[in-house]
């Protein structure tokens, strides 16, 4: 990196690259990262082989997509044959020897065993790199303070978030959620950090209890950049309206914790975003297929996929075209910015997505829909299955709670408003069950959106 404070990008000889020396560049980094994957990676070994192909056969991004595509199942397996065989996880999916590895991480996966990632001295670098290039872009520098109020133990926002802020050269308060909200925002009112790193339902649960447990409103905290993580939520309008007005803040939405995959949004006004520009693409080479039959969707300005994330210049244990589930839609179009790089904006996960009569509906979309009536509604709410998905049998179910001073009466004319915005905007007509207001319980770290519960009496 070169230059003084004011530049706008931390690294702009990788990050101001053109779109054709980027790709001449990955196209260079991957036929590299092959040849080291199969002489060092017994897991990608075999996919080489059930594809009949060698590294020196891949002479293109084309010839790259004949390779087979995995998941997080595959790599689970790969980590438990590791361990039952070898007595380590990463004797089969890692490629680096155990001694060059420094750290391992998991994923925040709530079901299954964790799969977990071994990454090199040389691999934490190049995370501490994506985070600095992250909030570089977003305006902190040096002496900006970051309170970072995420779940610690969760791995990729703890430990190897608060490195690559100090990388950059701000200033970390790696508070966390697990001692509660009172704590976070007595650490606020201690440290008067410029920035706070939560998930939006912490943001929220914050922006509704500060008055109550600190005496004043959450904007009197100070907070000047809030850094959406953890869930869906950051990049949607109304979400980022509310947010915007309960801290008194600029909104960012990002992503990436301690893999080579980032990405930030840019500093709109909260009603607009424009999807998240990749920061990364010199370390992560991005892919996208259809959900559902895995076929491969050109990367194009509107183009709609699962992604599908291959490392490059990686040594522990590099993904190679890892399909994660997330589904986007690309952006290619210069941004009002005037940030490099393309944007995605993520639509949902490949398996949160239900399907009523036909149509595919994603739980981060109804939330969209449910936070643009507050605060007629508290905007909390679940949606309740009697099975578990992707198909749902109409009507779909949402539990949702009044707001505090919606009067009885206007109840019926909001259900219908309601109604009409979801029949509009996602083409499908709930049921909808109104609970009183803080009856669905808050959830400090991730808020489960979908409950099943089997049908009174049926
Ligand atoms: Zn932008």
């Amino acid at each position: 990196m070169s230059g003084g404070a004011d530049r706008r990008l931390w690294n702009p000889a990788a990050e101001a690259m053109s779109a054709d020396e980027m790709r001449a560049l990955q196209l260079a980094r991957l036929k590299r990262q092959l040849a080291y994957n199969h002489a060092n990676g017994p897991f990608h070994r075999e996919r080489f082989k059930a594809a009949g192909a060698r590294p020196e056969d891949i002479h293109s991004f084309s010839d790259f997509a004949q390779l087979p595509l995995m998941d997080k199942e595959a790599h689970r397996q790969a980590q438990a044959r590791g361990l039952e065989e070898f007595g380590d996880p990463f004797a089969l999916f890692g490629c680096a020897p155990r001694e060059k590895i420094v750290r391992i991480n998991a994923t925040s996966g709530t079901t299954g065993e964790p799969t977990l990632y071994g990454l090199t001295a040389h691999d934490v670098g190049v995370v501490n790199e994506m985070h600095a290039r992250k909030y570089w872009r977003a305006g902190m520098r040096p002496g900006g303070v970051m309170l970072q109020a995420l779940s610690l133990s969760m791995f990729t926002g703890g430990l190897p978030l608060s490195q690559g802020i100090q990388h950059m050269g701000a200033c970390v308060v790696p508070v966390g959620v697990e001692g509660g909200t009172a704590r976070v925002i007595q650490f606020a009112r201690l440290t008067k950090p410029e920035a706070l790193i939560a998930t939006p339902s912490f943001a929220r649960h914050l922006i509704e209890e500060c008055e109550k447990l600190a005496g004043v409103p959450a904007r009197a905290l100070g907070i000047k950049r809030f850094f959406s993580a953890g869930e869906a939520g950051g990049g949607d309008p109304e979400i980022r309206a509310m947010l915007a007005q309960g801290l008194g803040a600029r909104i960012f939405d990002h992503t990436g914790g301690g893999h080579a995959f980032h990405a930030i949004s840019c500093d709109q006004p909260p009603g607009e975003f424009k999807g998240l520009h990749l920061v990364s693409e010199d370390h992560c080479l991005l892919e996208l297929v259809d959900p559902d039959s895995k076929a491969g969707v050109e990367i194009t300005d509107g183009a709609r996929g699962e992604m599908v994330w291959t490392f490059l210049g990686w040594e522990g244990g590099p993904f190679m075209r890892y399909a994660m589930g997330d589904v986007v839609e690309i952006a290619t179009d210069p941004c009002p910015c005037g940030q490099p790089g393309p944007r995605i904006r993520i639509i949902g996960r490949a398996d949160d997505m239900l399907i009523v009569k036909g149509v595919n509906v994603y739980p981060q979309a109804i939330a969209g829909v449910i936070a643009g009536f507050r605060p007629r509604i508290t905007g909390a709410f679940r949606i309740v299955l009697g099975k578990a998905g992707p198909s749902v049998s109409p009507p779909l179910r949402i539990r949702l709670e009044r707001g505090e001073a919606l009067a009885a009466q206007d109840l019926g004319a909001l259900e219908k408003e309601m109604l009409e915005r979801f029949r509009a905007e996602l083409h499908i007509r709930p049921r909808l069950e109104w609970t009183d207001p803080r009856s669905l319980p808050r959830e400090a770290m991730k808020t489960r959106l979908v409950v099943i519960e089997a049908r009174p009496g049926g």
